[in-house]
């Protein structure tokens, strides 16, 4: 589908007309013909924006003309060895796409109409290099109808199990959901099926998802035309596209170069894009100072913009408040900020740039969430075509928040290359997850927030329910609220809606120490309206659940707050001779979860161990330093939370069915049911129960009986509601002792005599004991000369929230 441009090309100085193509694709496109690149030139430099098209003119700049020869997607991409960018307009100076990264590395990729004229606008940003190379290529995207509309639906699934078999049918799930359903896309009418067959029940929450975005777009332009600047901290009222925030980082590291300094993180983009971020603190270009990090980032998944709205708009935050408020002044002085918008690029950008033209057939590109790589796994008719125009549509690609190492390959992640949540060939083996890998293994991160869209959520580890909390459980849930008390989210660990495996913090707290969280903004939709998605979620107005308590805004500094908090992670202090280079490092293998060879878990391998490396460097500056770190031992060995029983557990209670059978009721807890009281003893009666399990039985399959167990206060405490199987157990974890009352409720009958239940009983369990937290590892602390050999080493062995006391970490080894 690919090829290259013979129609009408012409500089603005009337070069001849050559064709023109482009290579950089060259390696997925066998096809694709030879590049072609025309050079463009500029006299000068101007540090403005090359997204808003320019005068003919205006200095600084050089402009291509081009027509489309079809319906379909234009790339330009740009090279030039200091910095430029690109955008491409079409009719009525239309802004197609642009690219404004930090360099001279940029690629603009957009969508255009069968014979809509086009200007590629190539701008001099700043430095010495008057010219640079632009490729420009065309690719023709067929009409294509999807079977049937774009439908969000809630999927009734009322224990675990029921959510991981749903998640082995490889459809679109949201993170949304509650104890009984989980929200999925069904992209057309053979999703549908896939569900039906698979025997779930679901409810229509959204008929047709490309109207409700069409309808969202005109909200969103008429907000923007009637705002005057919005509340937020940049005054923005739309949605930015990829050279927003790419053009917004270099204008703020001007605008501030004593507080920002701009990273370019160290692998490009599947499609060669520069992934770019910016650091937020007092002398910002010393790496090494030894401050806390705090790490934000959004847009994982390509779809959740306000991700990347709320990421950007923190760095604002800070940066205008500056100086001005002594909260933020004092944090931004004790801390530094990383602020990485789009981990994503490419895939953002298609999302992005696929919904301008309002054409259905692109709602496939919109609703992408995937990066653009394409696994070893997958057939060779869907490895043709460009990311934003090939046969697989928006199914190209690896989910970067499944791919990361930790946890890797196990439950909640896909091992179909097609899947909206594959996992990757292999862990890490995408650049978007290296680039935060390196990134996090290399600074101090000791706090780390990945925002996405959408349920309302702020998630900490573990993903998966069996791996167990860590021993900071406390402190972790402790900041989780103190977070969620500004925004209205539910505070739960990530396995609370489902099981998954390969994302962010699975990998880095547990690796790292560092305390990592997800944030799921805003109740429903992946991009809804601007005002109320990123401007009420961010600033805490309605509707947002947070309304009133300062929203993400609020939350955010939170975060901040923590990271300067010494009790949350490790320092070490000690003496060193000033502009001394210290580092700490360690390097231990890593385990993935064992490895589901496919999506049911039926067959499951052994685990994968890959070796991490953590290294960090300080410079001193004066006789004494204090290097803020993440604990020495990491969390994944640490030991786990549990407690020592102080008696057997009580003996099993068995039950009888009341005599007769309650009437069918599908609205409890309103209806009729049974009740069958029973006691919880505690170490006052010579037991100690980490926890109980309500159990009832009967024999027919289709019967539906459900179990709901409240406590004296009248509290469901514990439930368990399945369908499709004959049995149902309800546990609560360390019961506190009491009286409690099961309820049974006669949920569904398919048979006369009815189908009643037997053998009830509550059964009980000790807890699980302490893990004797045998294992302590420490940081290797090394002083470099001058001359980059190692002058001293040590041990340091430090738990978070102790200072480590090293002596002079310069003065030979101990
Ligand atoms: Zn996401």
């Amino acid at each position: 589908m690919s090829f290259s441009l013979t129609g009408r090309v012409s500089g603005r100085r009337l070069r001849a007309v050559r064709p023109l193509a482009l290579a950089f694709l060259g390696s997925l496109l066998a096809a694709a013909p030879a590049a072609a690149a025309t050079t463009v030139t500029a006299s000068s430099a101007v540090t403005r924006s090359c997204h808003r098209a320019l005068a003919p003119s205006a200095p600084g700049h050089d402009a291509l003309r081009v027509t489309a020869p079809s319906r379909g997607l234009v790339s330009a991409r740009l090279r030039a060895s200091d910095d430029w960018d690109v955008a491409v307009f079409g009719s009525k100076r239309r802004l197609v796409a642009g690219s404004a990264g930090f360099a001279g590395n940029e690629l603009a990729e957009g969508f255009v109409r069968k014979g809509e004229r086009l200007t590629v606008q190539a701008c001099r940003f700043r430095g010495d290099d008057a010219s640079a190379r632009v490729a420009v290529r065309f690719t023709a995207i067929a009409k294509k109808k999807t079977a049937g509309k774009v439908q969000v639906v809630d999927v009734v699934t009322r224990r675990q199990v029921d959510k991981q078999r749903l998640q082995t049918l490889g459809l679109d799930l949201t993170e949304h959901g509650d104890r009984n359903s989980v929200e999925v896309v069904l992209h057309g009418r053979r999703d549908a099926r896939v569900l039906r067959r698979a025997g779930f029940r679901y409810r229509v929450r959204i008929a047709d998802l490309a109207a409700r975005t069409r309808r969202n777009r005109q909200k969103d332009r008429r907000h923007a035309a009637s705002a005057a600047a919005s509340g937020l901290p940049s005054g923005r009222d739309s949605y930015r596209r990829l050279p927003d925030y790419e053009l917004e980082m270099k204008q703020l590291a001007m605008r501030y170069p004593s507080l920002v300094k701009p990273i370019t993180l160290n692998h490009k983009s599947v499609l060669g894009r520069d992934v770019n971020g910016i650091e937020i603190t007092t002398n910002p270009a010393n790496t090494a100072d030894g401050k806390p990090v705090f790490l934000m980032m959004g847009v994982h998944h390509a779809r959740e913009w306000p991700s990347s709205e709320h990421t950007i708009e923190f760095a604002y935050d800070l940066l205008r408040n500056y100086g001005r408020r002594s909260r933020t002044t004092s944090l931004v002085q004790q801390t530094r900020t990383i602020i990485v918008p789009v981990v994503n690029p490419d895939g953002f950008n298609i999302s992005r740039e696929a919904a301008p033209l309002g054409d259905f057939s692109l709602f496939d590109y919109e609703m992408k969430r995937k990066n653009c790589s394409i696994s070893e796994a997958t057939p060779a008719q869907y490895r043709t075509g460009a990311c934003d125009a090939n046969n697989a549509g928006r199914l190209r690609g690896t989910d970067p928040n499944r791919n990361y190492g930790g946890l890797w390959g196990g439950a909640g992640a896909s091992v179909s290359w097609s899947s909206d949540t594959f996992r990757g060939d292999d862990p890490f083996s995408e650049p978007e997850t290296q680039n935060i890998r390196e990134l996090v293994s290399s600074r101090q991160v000791t706090n780390l927030i990945t925002n996405h869209t959408y349920s309302n959520l702020v998630l900490r580890p573990p993903g998966v329910a069996e791996f167990g909390f860590p021993l900071e459980e406390p402190q972790y849930k402790a900041l989780g609220a103190a977070m969620t008390a500004h925004n209205g989210y539910q505070n739960i660990p990530g396995f609370g809606l489902y099981d998954t495996t390969g994302t962010t913090e699975d990998w880095s707290f547990w690796s790292t120490g560092g305390l990592g969280f997800t944030f799921e903004i805003g109740p429903s939709e992946f991009h809804p309206p601007y005002a109320t998605g990123v401007e009420a979620e961010y600033l805490g107005l309605p509707p947002a659940e947070g309304a009133g308590d300062g929203g993400n805004r609020e939350a955010y500094y939170e975060m901040l707050k923590a990271t300067a908090d010494t009790a949350l992670h490790s320092v070490i202090e000690g003496l060193a001779p000033p502009g001394s280079t210290l580092r700490i490092s360690k390097t231990f293998q890593t385990s993935t979860s064992p490895v589901w060879q496919d999506n049911f878990g039926n067959e499951i391998g052994d685990p994968i161990l890959f070796q991490d490396t953590l290294t960090s460097e300080l410079k001193t500056s004066g006789p004494k330093f204090a290097w803020h770190v993440n604990p020495s031992t990491r969390p994944v060995v640490a030991g786990r939370h549990g407690r020592d029983p102080t008696g057997p557990p009580q003996e099993t209670i068995a039950f009888d069915n009341p005599a007769g059978i309650p009437a069918e009721n599908v609205s409890y807890p309103s209806g009729p049911y049974e009740s069958i009281p029973f006691t919880v003893n505690g170490p006052a009666d010579g037991v100690d129960n980490g926890r109980f399990t309500v159990h009832v039985e009967w024999g027919n399959p289709q019967t539906d009986w459900d179990i709901y167990v409240v406590n004296a206060e009248g509290t469901v405490v514990a439930q368990s509601a399945s369908f499709g199987d004959t049995t149902e157990d309800a546990t609560l974890f360390d019961p506190p002792p009491g009286e409690y009352t099961v309820h049974v409720v006669n949920f569904d009958q398919v048979q006369s005599p009815p189908d009643d239940w037997t053998n009830g009983n509550v059964t009980f369990q000790s807890p699980t004991p302490r893990v004797e937290t045998g294992t302590k590892e420490s940081w290797t602390l090394s002083c470099i000369g001058s001359n980059g050999k190692v002058k001293a080493t040590r041990q340091v062995t430090v738990d978070r929230g102790q200072r480590a006391q090293v002596g002079n970490a310069c003065a030979g080894s101990k």
